[in-house]
This record gives C-alpha cells, sequence and structure tokens, in this order.
C-alpha cells in the first residue's frame, strides 16, 4: 500500500485505511478523517479551533483526500486521512499571515496541548499552508497523544448521535463523494478568485458562516470555460442545500451579471 509522507498508509479508497465521517458544529469535513486515535486528535483539534480561533464554516473544511501533496512531489497526509484543512477560503495555501496573533497564541496552545503528534502548516519550512492540520509521529505515539486526550475528557464524540443512522451517513457519503469530486475545480476557483479583483463575496442567508463568491462579467477562469465552473457549483450548492440566486436566465449572453454568473442568496460582504 501507498505511503503518505507522515508514513502512514495512504489509499486511493477511504474504506482501506477506515476512513470514517467528521463534523465538529454545523461545519462537515468532506469525505471524513481516518478513525480511531487519528480521528480522536483531529476532532480535538478541529473544536478547539472552532471555539478558541474562528468559527468553521462549510464548504472551507477539508479531510480525507487522496492526492498529491500541493507543495511537494510526495502523497499528501490527507491521501493518509490524517489532515484536516480548517476554513480554507480564508487561510489559503501560501500565504502568510492569515491569522492575527491571539489567533496565532491558540493555534500554539492547541497543538502543544496535542503532545506533539500534530503540525500545523503554518510551521512547514517551504510553503506555508495555514489551514492545514497533520498527525505525525509513530503509531505509539499518536495512540498514547489520543489515549492521554481521552483520559482528559477533553475529546469530542465525531458527529453527534444522529450520525450513527444509516440514512444520515449514507448522506453524508454522497456529499463527501461529489465534493471530492469537485474539489480540484473549487481549488482552482478559490485561487482564481483570491487573485482577482472583480469578484464579489457574499455571506449566505442562513448559513452566516459561509461566503461565497460570484464573477461580475467574466467569462473564463483561468481556461476553464465558466459555464462548466457554474454547473459544478450549482451542483455542489445544490448538494447542500445551499440556497443561492441564478441571474443567468436573464440574458446568458449580455445579462447584468454576464454569463455563467452565479449569486448564492445572501448579504453581500465586500468586493475583493
Ligand atoms: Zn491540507
Amino acid at each position: 500500500m501507498a505511503t503518505s509522507y507522515n508514513g502512514w498508509t495512504a489509499s486511493p479508497d477511504p474504506r482501506a485505511i477506515g476512513v470514517v465521517p467528521m463534523r465538529v458544529g454545523a461545519a462537515v469535513f468532506p469525505a471524513g478523517v481516518r478513525g480511531g486515535d487519528s480521528a480522536t486528535i483531529l476532532a480535538y483539534v478541529a473544536r478547539r479551533f472552532h471555539s478558541e480561533v474562528e468559527a468553521l464554516y462549510t464548504p472551507g473544511c477539508w479531510g480525507y483526500a487522496y492526492r498529491q501533496n500541493r507543495n511537494a512531489s510526495n502523497l499528501s497526509v490527507h491521501a493518509a486521512g490524517m489532515a484536516i484543512d480548517c476554513n480554507a477560503p480564508s487561510h489559503p495555501n501560501g500565504v502568510r499571515g492569515t491569522f492575527t496573533n491571539t489567533q496565532l497564541g491558540a493555534i500554539r496552545r492547541i497543538v502543544a496541548d496535542c503532545g506533539g503528534v500534530v503540525r500545523w502548516g503554518g510551521d512547514f519550512t517551504g510553503t506555508p499552508d495555514e489551514m492545514h492540520f497533520e498527525i505525525i509521529g509513530t503509531p505509539e505515539q499518536v495512540a498514547r497523544a489520543a489515549d492521554r486526550l481521552r483520559g482528559s475528557g477533553a475529546t469530542i464524540d465525531l458527529g453527534d448521535d444522529d450520525m450513527a443512522d444509516p440514512g444520515v451517513v449514507a448522506a453524508l457519503n454522497n456529499i463527501n463523494w461529489l465534493v471530492n469530486q469537485m474539489k480540484p475545480t473549487l481549488d482552482t476557483l478559490v485561487a482564481t478568485v483570491n487573485s482577482r479583483p472583480e469578484y464579489v463575496f457574499f455571506k449566505v442567508a442562513g448559513d452566516p458562516g459561509s461566503v461565497y463568491e460570484a464573477n461580475v462579467g467574466e467569462r473564463t477562469y483561468s481556461g476553464i470555460p465558466s459555464m462548466q465552473v457554474y454547473e459544478d457549483r450549482v451542483a455542489v450548492l445544490t448538494a447542500l442545500g445551499i440556497p443561492f440566486k441564478d441571474f443567468t436566465s436573464a440574458d446568458p449572453v449580455t445579462g447584468p451579471d454576464g454569463y455563467g454568473t452565479l449569486v448564492p442568496w445572501g448579504e453581500t460582504v465586500g468586493r475583493k
């Protein structure tokens, strides 16, 4: 079996490495995380991040993903299900200083309380990745750290009681699968949006933690036909049950918002 760069097994089949669903509060970590000790620790990190650093929002958090490390040529720890990204759009890969000093202090405390088995992506020696937390250490070290957290009563159950409901698990798995399929497109979209001044950001009504972008008058994103991106966004927003307004039908070519524009239904929070 392949190995991720933290030395643990990785697999394109999440079932082969025991990936389980994970959510913290209202935030869903698509595709889940590796179960057992790793999940105990990552859920602990996510929960404390949510309460002490910044409220987690969905979509914007990521877990298991079978892919290369974005900043090197080996398999990402996400491929082992042992890394999470918290509020990715707010803390993009490669950008330093996305947290305040107060938030940094909280992150340092959380990582320290994990007893040396969690590394924060902001501490990477190469490209910083401030959204990212990953498990490091041997199985024995990870087991000891997880036992200590459980013994302290500081851990949380994964999800709520309704996670045991097979219907809920099936629905979450379907969403996880869909979001995973979309992830490369969404990553490209986020990177493009972050580099363009003409995008308007919206908060979605009924989902106060979320921020979505809409393009204004642009027809392509980095060579991806905007209609494809538009359809992907519709699919994701629909799957997640997030309401949005679709202005394209007014005039798909020359309408006020342009071809392929998708405007989530909510309050405008700013123009980048
Ligand atoms: Zn990551």
